[in-house]
């Protein structure tokens, strides 16, 4: 322990360094917490004999809400068995990132698109993240617009910038494991019957990432991350809940493959995608009673960002199947990051607030038209995302099998 405090003391002592300068970061506002403080430096690889105290220390977000996969029959135990704290992965992120500065931070990513310096949001944000020790109600504007006039001008590069930056690598991978899947580039339908000589398809840049809720359905939230919950066990709830109307469509956020799909005690009807990059698993609960998943939905197939996957409903809280148990409809939306295996299930989940992503995706939502005769919801205008192409194309040479839907 005392090892550990004096790491504390040299960081607050950093902290107290005056007016900032490139190379000058706040302490994360969580370092002060000693148990966050050892996951951020197991994360650095530095301290193999805290062990113990690590794994007791772990469980302060134990209590997936609706998540709960393998959870009910498996509780607590088991998960912990060969996980060396000695390996290099990060424990623990908290994603405080507001609304504004991502959106500031994307248009510099798009209007440097093609230039000599080509600034990527998320490092932009990073750069933040580390001067700001995670805390963006500490965000200015004019922050991020030294950083963006530095690194455009060619006065340092993104390496000399954050060479003294303790935290960047720690804030790139973290806000990365968010954030990466969302922004690049991919193809659109073309929907201009006039030019039938063009392509079918049209190259852009920007946001790939859609906004849950199918464009013009209404809907409600706030910020409810980290709040009680007691169905089953005392927990905090995991993720973002949006009310809204039943049967109201429901659209997969990133590109993805599906992971889970079916009943659970806590969701209810619910379905779980996979990024493909493997950072990222998408949760999406409380589904419609009877007909809850878009047609042809299974575990396996492989879905684009924007594509429907479900209908808003109030299914769960029951280990009955099919039952709405739930008060309120509504779409619980949650995003799990995952850095090693062993946080997948159990006491090492890493479920981060999605109220301020969701806030910055409504700037893309997904238009969807109806089927009079299936009264099924499809988008309006496919997308290829290039990821998923990758995807299906490896996944065909490993089994020899039909990729895909
Ligand atoms: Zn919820």
């Amino acid at each position: 322990m005392k090892k550990h405090r004096a790491v504390l003391l040299l960081c607050i002592s950093l902290a107290a360094g005056g007016i900032w300068t490139a190379g000058e970061e706040m302490v994360p506002s969580f370092y002060r917490d000693s148990v966050m403080a050892m996951r951020i430096r197991n994360q650095a690889g530095e301290d193999a004999d805290s062990d113990q105290a690590v794994k007791s220390g772990e469980d302060v977000d134990s209590g997936r809400e609706d998540a709960g996969e393998g959870r009910d029959d498996t509780g607590t135990v088991g998960n912990d068995e060969g996980v060396s704290e000695e390996k290099d992965y990060i424990k623990w992120v908290e994603f405080d990132v507001t609304c504004e500065a991502m959106k500031r931070a994307y248009q510099y990513d798009l209007d440097t698109y093609g230039e000599d310096v080509h600034l990527n949001w998320v490092e932009l944000l990073a750069v933040l993240g580390a001067k700001y020790g995670g805390d963006f109600s500490r965000y200015e504007e004019g922050d991020m617009e030294e950083i963006a006039k530095v690194l455009v001008s060619g006065e340092k590069t993104l390496q000399e910038l954050t060479a003294d930056m303790k935290y960047y690598q720690y804030y790139r991978e973290a806000y990365g494991a968010v954030l990466d899947g969302m922004v690049g580039a991919y193809e659109v339908e073309s929907l201009d019957k006039e030019k039938k000589s063009e392509s079918k398809w049209k190259k852009v840049y920007g946001l790939k990432a859609f906004h849950p809720i199918a464009k013009t359905f209404p809907y409600s939230d706030y910020d409810d991350f980290g709040v009680s919950r007691t169905y089953g066990y005392r927990r905090n709830h995991l993720g973002h809940d949006m009310m809204g109307q039943v049967g109201t469509p429901v659209i997969a956020v990133e590109s993805g493959y599906v992971a889970e799909l079916g009943w659970n005690q806590y969701g209810g009807w619910r379905v779980g995608i996979n990024s493909f990059d493997g950072k990222r698993y998408y949760y999406y609960a409380h589904l419609r009673q009877d007909r809850p998943y878009a047609q042809g939905l299974e575990k396996g197939a492989v879905v684009q960002a924007g594509d429907v996957i479900g209908y808003i409903g109030r299914t769960g809280y029951s280990k009955e199947e099919n039952v709405n148990n739930i008060d309120e409809y509504h779409l619980h939306f949650g995003l799990q990051l995952i850095f090693d295996e062993s946080q997948r299930d159990g006491n090492n989940e890493i479920w981060v607030s999605c109220y301020e992503l969701v806030r910055f995706l409504y700037q893309h939502q997904s238009e969807v038209e109806r089927d009079d005769g299936t009264k099924e919801w499809t988008r309006v205008g496919q997308m290829k995302d290039p990821e998923a192409v990758r995807y299906q194309k490896e996944h065909r040479e490993d089994d020899g099998k039909d990729g895909g839907k």
